[in-house]
């Protein structure tokens, strides 16, 4: 299974829920930070780092003795990526979006492929929760590059990285991956990279509080992520604050809540810590079982089987 972790604000407590989640799945399970604009699940999993890898976007390069200035790839290009101004094609690279059209309608192959480092691939493996599971704990984080703006053609370089290692048993040349999950931990919000975190999951579970912004996003984020018809699941974080409009809402929309994780001192000052909340103590950690178990037996679609579905 694949899980994404939304909310529809920032701060509801999404990384929170997946370090903690991932400290108690106890099966293999792949951490996956796609908050490319500002990963911080590193912070908490404190992985080891082995591989980084920069992800470049393609974008067009004129080739001046071949251009006729016809205007056709201009025409096209709907980011006005390419200007044709007077007898002079200009290409402006950091408002490409990387679509290939100009490539595709040259009549001239006039345009050379060229590059934009968008940021970089960041992998490696969660060495204490492995020993303490005995169960694989890989890790991948996108970070996107200071100034970039685009950040979903990094977030699909993340995901496809992560699909060859679900997909292929050797893909890390270290042990066998069939039937490993993936906990996702993505952007906030309810734009392009939200939406792209969360569309090739199987589940999703929605972190929220009952403060007024917090039930406005919310709100927000079921009319964003309900149409894409996957079963979606609720965690209440700092129950105590504001008031009883989350579990409401979820009451009248029929969408099951998982967890309840309360307002309280202690867990914000493990959490400014950098501590996993599940391992506060054995409470904390058996509300995180519960959450584990309830995503298992309320959030797993039948065609995956229980088993991960890949992209
Ligand atoms: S690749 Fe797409 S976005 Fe980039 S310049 Fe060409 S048409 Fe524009
Ligand atoms: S479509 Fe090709 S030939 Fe026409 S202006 Fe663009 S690069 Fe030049």
């Amino acid at each position: 299974m694949i899980l994404a972790i939304a909310s529809g604000k920032g701060g509801a407590g999404k990384t929170t829920v997946a370090a903690s989640l991932v400290s108690v799945w106890d099966t293999p399970c792949a951490a996956v930070d796609l908050d490319v604009e500002e990963p911080n699940l590193h912070l908490f999993l404190r992985p080891s780092l082995a591989a980084r890898t920069a992800v470049p976007l393609r974008v067009p390069v004129v080739d001046a003795t071949r251009c006729t200035r016809c205007g056709a790839c201009a025409a096209l290009c709907r980011f006005k990526a390419v200007a044709l101004l007077g007898q002079t094609l200009m290409v402006f690279p950091e408002m490409c979006h990387g679509c290939g059209g100009c490539f595709a309608v040259c009549p001239e192959q006039a345009l050379l492929e060229g590059q934009r480092e968008l940021g970089v691939l960041e992998e490696g493996r969660v060495a204490d929760l492995e020993q303490q599971s005995g169960q694989p704990r890989p890790f991948f984080m996108g970070r996107l590059r200071v100034g970039e703006a685009m950040s979903p053609p990094l977030m699909r370089a993340v995901k496809r990285r992560l699909r060859e290692v679900l997909d292929r048993p050797d893909a890390t040349g270290t042990e066998d991956h069939a039937g490993m999950d993936a906990i996702i931990d993505g952007p906030p919000g309810v734009s392009c990279p939200a939406m792209q975190a969360v569309m090739d999951s199987d589940a999703v579970l929605l972190v929220a509080e009952s403060t007024p912004f917090g039930v406005h996003d919310f709100a927000l984020a079921l009319e964003a992520f309900r149409p894409m018809g996957k079963p979606i699941g609720v965690v209440i974080n700092r129950v105590g604050l504001g008031d009883d409009s989350v579990r409401s809402l979820c009451e009248e929309k029929g969408l099951p809540i998982l967890a309840e994780i309360p307002h309280d001192r202690a867990i914000a000052e493990h959490y400014a810590k950098g501590g996993r909340v599940s391992e506060l103590s054995e409470s904390h950690a058996a509300l995180f079982r519960t959450l584990r178990d309830g995503i298992r037996s309320r959030l797993v679609p039948a065609s995956a089987g229980g088993r991960h579905v890949c992209v």
